[in-house]
């Protein structure tokens, strides 16, 4: 009988092994993200015919009008462009930035990305070694954390200070760091609050990013969502931080493109390139006729953006006065983003159970505060991006079983 032949002749041959080999502990360990379980109950309930009012996500308004007069599929589009993203959105990227925050940056120093999420990941992979710690403020969109984990970095949260309306406090960043801390992820204006930090509370980030030798991933996806003259301020724009900073930004909020997946990092050219080396790599490019698509977003400014703030300065006015109307509920008014972040607590119960009584009860999804982390518990979060005339009706509703 001849012998199996081992793979590798100083490998001894192992007995058959009847077990199948298991995934990788690494994503296995990554838990569903929040705001996903409830579109997936809202699917659920939705196939059984049940009307549900989504206030936990959907479809933005106003549409972005350049999306359905859509530039057509060319010839030329149907070709690996550069990783780093096309030349042409690329400068005009460098020329908005410029002219909404007067950041310098050049072509060079951004990378067009499958939206700010696939951003966040490289520039993770790009700035940090295995084991060391990545600061993250806390409650935060849910991404943050399950991205630094899967980029092999540990995770370490800092509460925003939730007595004085979530402030950004420094201190509370400063007791988070230790000397195996490589980065600290911010996100102004912030999802899910809707706190602008001003100045002073950035400048403690940038203080303490500088006097620890921190890299700062500076999330500002929302920037163009500011009211009552409140101010996107870019912690790219303080002294020194340039170097220091990749900004993430998405076409999926400003211009309402959620389902085009376009977004980029504009960091130090080393960073820049190092995202564009992992993009070679595991996507070749963003798709060459989404980036035409995200080029025509930025052709439609300033008139966009005007459009954009008045109608969600609307959606959020007619929120807050419903929302602060309903027995129980308190909310701050949002100073930017598309949330509602309202209190909960006179109802005694986790956020996540109140929600599944609110999507029982009052058929309308809103996502749980514990969804962004421990410093969410105790709030609802309403999403603002569907029309007026459906958060209407989520709002009558919630005044039917709330009022
Ligand atoms: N950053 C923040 C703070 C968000 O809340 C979201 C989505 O909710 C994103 C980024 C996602 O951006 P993108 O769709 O470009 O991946």
């Amino acid at each position: 009988m001849p012998q199996p032949q081992s793979l590798h002749p100083s490998v001894p041959e192992s007995p058959p092994s009847t077990d199948l080999p298991r995934p990788s502990r690494r994503l296995a360990a990554i838990p569903p993200s929040g705001t996903i379980a409830v579109g997936r109950q809202v699917r659920a309930l939705r196939a059984q015919g049940i009307d549900v009012v989504n206030l936990n996500g959907g479809a933005p308004d106003p549409a972005a009008p350049w999306l359905s007069h859509a530039v057509t599929f060319s010839p030329d589009m149907n070709a690996i462009g550069d990783p780093a993203g096309e030349p042409a959105l690329r400068q005009a990227i460098a020329d908005k930035l410029r002219r909404d925050q007067s950041l310098a940056y050049d072509p060079n120093q951004i990378a067009i990305t499958i939206g700010a999420k696939q951003g966040l990941y490289a520039a993770l992979l790009a700035l940090i070694e295995p084991g060391d710690e990545v600061a993250v403020l806390d409650p935060a969109w849910v991404t943050y954390i399950p991205s630094v984990r899967l980029a092999g970095g540990v995770p370490k949260t800092f509460a925003l200070d939730h007595a004085n309306g979530f402030r950004l406090d420094g201190e509370a960043l400063r007791r988070a760091l230790t000397p195996q801390t490589r980065a600290v992820v911010v996100n102004t204006p912030h999802n899910p609050t809707g706190r602008v930090f001003t100045v002073d509370e950035l400048d403690a980030v940038a203080d303490l990013a500088r006097r620890h030798g921190l890299w700062v991933i500076a999330d500002e996806s929302f920037d163009k969502f500011v009211f009552d003259g409140h101010r996107h301020v870019s912690l790219a724009g303080l002294p020194g931080m340039a170097a220091r900073t990749v900004v993430l930004q998405s076409f999926s909020k400003a211009y309402a493109m959620i389902g085009a997946r376009v977004g980029y990092v504009a960091a130090p050219p080393a960073v820049a390139a190092a995202v564009a080396r992992f993009n070679e790599q595991v996507l070749s490019c963003v798709s060459p006729f989404l980036q035409a698509l995200a080029l025509d977003a930025l052709d439609a400014e300033p008139a966009w953006t005007a459009t954009l703030q008045a109608r969600y300065r609307e959606k959020r006015d007619v929120t807050v006065a419903a929302v602060r109307a309903l027995k129980g509920f308190a909310c701050a008014v949002p100073e930017g983003t598309f949330y509602v972040f309202a209190d909960i607590t006179s109802f005694g119960q986790p956020s996540s159970d109140f929600a599944r009584r609110v999507l029982d009860e009052a058929r309308v999804a809103l996502t749980p505060g514990s969804a962004f982390g421990a410093g969410g518990e105790g709030y609802v979060r309403f999403n603002l991006a569907p029309p007026l005339a459906v958060i209407r009706d989520g709002l009558d509703r919630l005044r039917n079983v709330f009022g």
